[in-house]
């Protein structure tokens, strides 16, 4: 299936400049919402996780249906603050100012097989930080797979300890 058929492009959202992919119009489709879903199983399956983590927000609309579909646990990586228990923080740069991503510190056993998920790749510094997080609490880190990958923003470069996939290029 051609998932960028049903990814809609916003020219300057959410400011000048940015060419946005918005998903809801692929999510908003039961077939193709399902097909992105498979296609994510497919390459995943092999690595053998036993958990799929996801970040706030988007990483929770695939992460959670992957993690379902491969019959494992889900666990998301949240803004600071949204988390009940005790959690681990990682602080990441942005291009102006800074953001933290947090977990709880029990989410995932020491060795447990993880991989990430999000909807899309840009410079990278989100799945990073997640990276990041996932090593502070000791995971097994397998891999970690996008819908979408902006290939001009290299943000592969930052993830290059790990495997790297993504369905769709832009
Ligand atoms: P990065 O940290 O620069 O790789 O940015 C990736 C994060 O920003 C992901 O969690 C995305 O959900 C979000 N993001 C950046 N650009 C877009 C976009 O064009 N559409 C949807 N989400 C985006």
């Amino acid at each position: 299936m051609d998932f960028k058929e049903h990814i809609r492009v916003i020219n300057d959202f959410p400011k000048e400049g940015i060419s946005y992919k918005d998903i809801t119009t692929l999510l908003r489709n039961g077939e193709v919402f399902r097909a992105s879903i498979d296609a994510l199983v497919e390459r995943i399956k092999p690595w053998q996780p036993e958990v799929i983590v996801g970040p706030e927000a988007r990483g929770f609309l695939l992460g959670a249906p992957l993690a379902y579909a491969l019959g494992i646990g889900f666990v998301p990586v949240r803004k600071p603050g949204k988390l009940p228990g005790k959690t681990v923080r990682e602080t990441y740069a942005l291009e102006y100012g800074f953001d933290t991503l947090a977990v709880h510190a029990d989410a995932i056993a020491p060795g447990t097989r993880v991989v990430i998920v999000d909807d899309l790749l840009a410079t990278g510094g989100t799945m990073l930080a997640t990276a990041n997080l996932m090593k502070k609490i000791g995971a097994d880190m397998l891999g970690m797979g996008f819908l979408i990958e902006l290939t001009f923003l290299n943000g592969r470069e930052k993830l290059t300890e790990y495997p790297v996939f993504s369905l769709v290029q832009y």
